[in-house]
């Protein structure tokens, strides 16, 4: 049956299906970037919620500002912005029809956004817009004031298209209004990524308007947090699946693992929905725990990433399937990357990693390689680089971490071992390859992407180590790196 809001009753045979009703529902949320994860994270919090007849009003709006959107607004709209859940783990899987977006407004209807915006039913502005939606210099981490799409809305700040833009001008609008200020809450991978939303929204306003940007800064709260919920792509695999064991025919459903975590900062003037009534975590500080994510899950996924794709691997499990990669990521993670991870509260780094190695493993989610060695240019720098700096700072040896920046550098030469053509998904892949293809000559040269190693690629340590890992995966391939590496003798 083609899922919309009269069809429920059918969802309903094989699927769980909202105790809520729509009517009952009035939004309370602006979320940008209405992708994959936000329906398989922030959407559920929801969904969780509203199943408890709680906080009705914070319901979502969903936004997006790239032309693409227009197509995934036509595709909710049709099944009444319903979403298809589907969670597969080990022992289970499971479907949950998810009703707590109302409406959607795309590009190019920018004023439909910024009058939104200016609703003061509106108390939180959410945003999941990949890590490099921010315009942030990864190497230097600061805002980007010379991108042209920042250039263009500070020239023409009444009608932004990038998402911050549209931010600034619905505060300005509220301002006007005597309406108090939403909060902005970033739920992207990013260290810090309330003040680098923050950041970035400042640093725009600033280009126009100085004071308004002052203002901005003492009124209105950018609240860190850490989000976790592995959640591949959505392709004909899913919709199959979704039709053939769920009845459903969703156009667009959303598959992901059974764990989720969120800890959230609580900083809401407005207020917020009673999240930790449904499993979120509230701390004073999230940056421990956030850390501690981004640099063994985002970071392990990152260094399995390359080293699979080399050897011709399509899914992550298939990956883990693989002892040689198994074994790398075991000893990066307990030699390198714990050893300077600072303490979480309550938590034990040991049984986290355990718990990532077991979640990686699952043989059900169908998380794809492809998908975790995207965009690489904006993880790298957040995700592995940070760690390797670290140690490099305490005197400690990289080698591990070196090696993962030497399988990336090999990946961008196009082939894997096997010689089959490598297909790149990264703003930055037309650079990076013709890099890597130069740093034949001299694998220095790849360390010299400033924007990307910063001072980490400057370090000599760093750089022997590198070389002698490219070199050894330029002459011995791919696994037999991975063996010298686990036997201590790379
Ligand atoms: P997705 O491709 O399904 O959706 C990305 C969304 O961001 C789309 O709506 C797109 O229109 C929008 N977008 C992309 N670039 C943008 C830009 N420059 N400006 C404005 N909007 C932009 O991806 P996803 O799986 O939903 O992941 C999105 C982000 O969520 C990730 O980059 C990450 O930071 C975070 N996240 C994802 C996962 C996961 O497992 N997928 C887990 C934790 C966190």
């Amino acid at each position: 049956t083609k899922l919309s809001l009269s069809t429920l009753k059918d969802a309903s045979a094989k699927a769980a299906i909202p105790a809520y009703t729509r009517d009952s529902l009035t939004a309370g949320i602006v979320h940008f970037g209405v992708g994959n994860f936000h329906r398989a994270h922030q959407a559920i919090y929801l969904h969780e919620l509203f199943n408890l007849g709680k906080d009705l009003d914070f319901a979502i709006i969903g936004a997006g500002v790239l032309p693409s959107d227009a197509k995934m607004k036509e595709k909710l709209a049709a099944q009444d912005y319903l979403t298809t859940v589907v969670e597969q783990d080990v022992a289970k899987s499971a479907a949950t029809v998810t009703g707590p977006m109302v409406d959607m407004i795309a590009a190019p209807d920018f004023a439909g956004m910024i009058a939104k915006l200016a609703d003061p039913a509106i108390r939180i502005v959410s945003m999941t817009i990949t890590e490099g939606g921010y315009f942030i210099d990864p190497a230097t981490g600061h805002f980007d004031p010379k991108h042209p799409a920042i250039v263009a809305d500070a020239a023409n700040p009444d009608q932004p298209k990038t998402v911050f833009g549209l931010i600034i001008a619905g505060l300005k609008a509220r301002r006007a209004a005597n309406i108090p200020p939403f909060t902005v809450m970033c739920c992207d991978n990013i260290p810090g990524n309330g003040e680098v939303t923050e950041a970035t929204i400042i640093g725009l306003a600033k280009l126009s308007d100085p004071d308004f940007a002052e203002w901005i800064h003492h009124h209105v709260a950018f609240p860190n947090s850490m989000v976790d919920r592995i959640t591949p792509a959505t392709g004909p695999r899913e919709i199959d699946m979704t039709r053939d064991a769920y009845g459903i025919d969703d156009a667009w459903p959303v598959f992901c693992e059974e764990f989720k975590q969120w800890v959230l900062e609580d900083k809401f003037p407005l207020g917020r929905p009673a999240f930790e009534e449904v499993g979120v975590t509230f701390v004073e500080d999230v940056a421990p725990y956030e850390l501690m994510k981004l640099r063994i899950l985002n970071g392990g996924h990152a260094a399995i990433a390359y080293p699979a794709a080399l050897m011709d691997i399509h899914f992550v499990h298939e990956a883990m399937e693989n002892p040689l990669i198994r074994a790398f990521l075991a000893k990066l993670t307990h030699d390198e990357i714990i050893p300077v991870v600072p303490p979480v509260p309550n938590t034990s780094l040991q049984d986290y990693a355990t718990l990532i190695e077991s979640r990686f493993s699952n043989p059900k989610i169908g998380d794809t390689i492809p998908r975790l060695a995207q965009d690489g240019s904006n993880r790298q720098p957040k995700f592995i680089l940070p760690s390797t700096a670290d140690r490099l700072a305490k005197g400690l040896d990289v080698v591990g971490l070196a090696l993962v920046s030497a399988l990336w550098c090999r990946y961008f030469e196009g082939n894997s071992d096997s010689g089959k053509a490598i297909v790149f998904n990264d703003a930055s892949a037309e650079r990076l390859q013709k890099t890597a293809i130069a740093s034949q000559q001299d694998p220095l040269l790849f360390l010299a992407l400033d924007d990307i190693f910063g001072s980490v690629g400057q370090n000599d340590r760093f750089r022997q180590r590198f070389s002698k890992a490219l070199q050894h995966l330029r002459t011995h391939g791919t696994a037999k790196t991975l063996q010298s590496y686990i036997d201590g003798s790379l």
